[in-house]
């Protein structure tokens, strides 16, 4: 039963365990007339800052008593504590695409070890181990995208084309009850209106034209998408023209791959670059580029799976060090995308003191990273990576080009397509960009107040927009 029992509107309570920009995890409970309630979560990702590890560890809700969770799709930042969830007394089904099932149980498999050994450098137990992967796997239910699931006899879901990642979802939430009218939730998923794979059509226009609460995001709500400075294929360029026999190696995220590889490809067949040899480096970059080009996932349709450059191998890693002292022209992706973990270390540790090599980052320099430790190094300065002092000579450059976040047009583009919001949440960013996107969604649509979610924070929303919003703070207090 619910605890409103005076007065009980239909209406859903959203809260959040996530006081900045990672560890996505939405709750929402559904309350209805008859003082019966509902608590579903969407997302349940992990805390990355550093200062937010401990958070991982808790949830500000009983698992078990979280009857579904809807998953938008399968960055970490959205997945990564469903094993956790799961292990902590989560039973219910969680409900998401097929291709973010395949990418979900891939990501979570291989982060089994990152788990692993971040726990043991600080001395806690590991969050979850393979087994209890397994479990929550056993839990996941896929669709089909542009479909719906009924999930009870009040609560439909439908998952909508998002640019963001493959297999990602914009999610309707649809809510009945009995005559009342129904109401309707939009969870943006990271919302991204262009996947170089696939496209992206706008929502249905039946759809937006509801009355709607969106989710969304705005982590990168401080820039417009005409400010990303696409420098990548200029640097290659301009890097071949000076080091003709040259070596470009590119740290990139295991599930960027495939774009990356698609740029480099594209630039090589239009005669940008010459065409060398094109490597992979990197277990799980491989495997998920195998899965893209084989066809694996249903949302790429099957004439934008060939995509590999002419000269292309993946590298294994018995083979990798004579990359090393190799003087002959070739492009090296290796991952991860931070270049601090993963193959990509070693080729920073023996490659980064030759004039021939340019390493291009393919994300933001996020501070407390090695690339950030690159960023900030003077030419010819001592960098110590992974515990090797190199005196930097290659020429290190960053693109934010490949972000798949959506910037402040986007997103405002997003917002203003519906027709009918009532109240708009805004979640996943640091204050600074949150700030900014709440302002503008006040200024452009026609709603009273704009609501940014965080763990201070509880939002009482019916189908016509905002009931009641009370700061956590003082829920122990009369
Ligand atoms: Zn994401």
């Amino acid at each position: 039963m619910c605890d409103r029992s005076i007065d009980c509107p239909f209406c859903v309570e959203y809260t959040s365990a996530s006081p900045e920009v990672t560890g996505s995890c939405i709750q929402c409970i559904v309350h209805y007339p008859n003082h019966t309630s509902t608590h579903f979560a969407v997302d349940c990702g992990t805390f990355q800052e550093r200062e937010y590890d401990n958070l991982n560890y808790c949830f500000s809700f009983e698992p078990k008593e979280l009857e579904f969770l809807l998953v938008t799709h399968a960055h970490i930042d959205h997945i990564g504590r469903i094993p956790f969830l799961v292990k902590k007394g989560f039973s219910g089904p969680i409900y998401c695409t097929n291709d973010t099932k395949q990418i979900m149980d891939f990501s979570l498999r291989n982060s089994v070890h990152i788990v692993k050994s971040n726990a043991g450098k600080k001395g806690y137990e590991p969050l979850f181990v393979s087994e209890d992967v397994a479990n929550a796997m056993l839990q996941v239910r896929g669709i089909p995208i542009n479909s719906f699931v009924k999930i009870d006899d009040h609560i439909r879901a439908y998952f909508f084309t998002n640019g963001h990642l493959i297999g990602a979802a914009t999610i309707l939430v649809q809510i009945f009850y009995e005559n009342l009218q129904p109401i309707n939730i939009i969870f943006g998923g990271d919302y991204n209106d262009r996947n170089m794979f696939f496209d992206v059509p706008k929502l249905p226009e039946e759809i937006r034209k509801l009355p709607v609460t969106i989710f969304t995001e705005a982590t990168y709500g401080y820039m417009n998408s005409d400010e990303v400075d696409y420098c990548f294929e200029d640097n290659l360029v301009q890097f071949y023209k000076e080091h003709p026999d040259g070596i470009v190696v590119i740290p990139t995220f295991a599930l960027r791959t495939h774009e990356i590889i698609k740029t480099v490809g594209s630039m090589q067949q239009c005669g940008l670059i010459n065409p060398f040899t094109v490597y992979v480096d990197g277990k799980m970059s491989s495997t998920f580029n195998q899965m893209v080009a084989s066809g694996a996932f249903e949302s790429i349709p099957k004439d934008n799976i060939g995509f590999l450059p002419r000269k292309f191998k993946y590298l294994r890693k018995e083979i990798r060090a004579n990359r090393y002292t190799s003087t002959s022209p070739q492009i090296i992706i290796a991952s991860s995308g931070t270049g601090s973990y993963g193959p990509i270390v070693n080729y920073l540790q023996n490659m980064f003191n030759r004039e021939d090599v340019l390493f291009h980052f393919t994300g933001y320099p996020v501070p407390g990273t090695v690339a950030r430790k690159l960023y900030d190094a003077e030419d010819e300065a001592y960098v110590n990576i992974a515990g090797l002092c190199v005196k930097k000579k290659a020429t290190v450059k960053f693109t934010s080009q490949f972000s798949a976040h959506a910037k402040q047009d986007q997103i405002m583009n997003f917002l203003t397509s519906f027709e009918n919001p009532v109240f708009v949440i805004v979640t996943h960013g640091n204050q600074n960009p949150k700030a900014i996107i709440a302002e503008q969604a006040l200024n452009k649509l026609n709603i009273p107040n704009v609501g940014i979610l965080s763990n201070e924070v509880r939002f009482l929303v019916g189908r016509d927009g905002l009931i009641e919003a009370s700061s956590t703070e003082y829920d122990s207090t009369v």
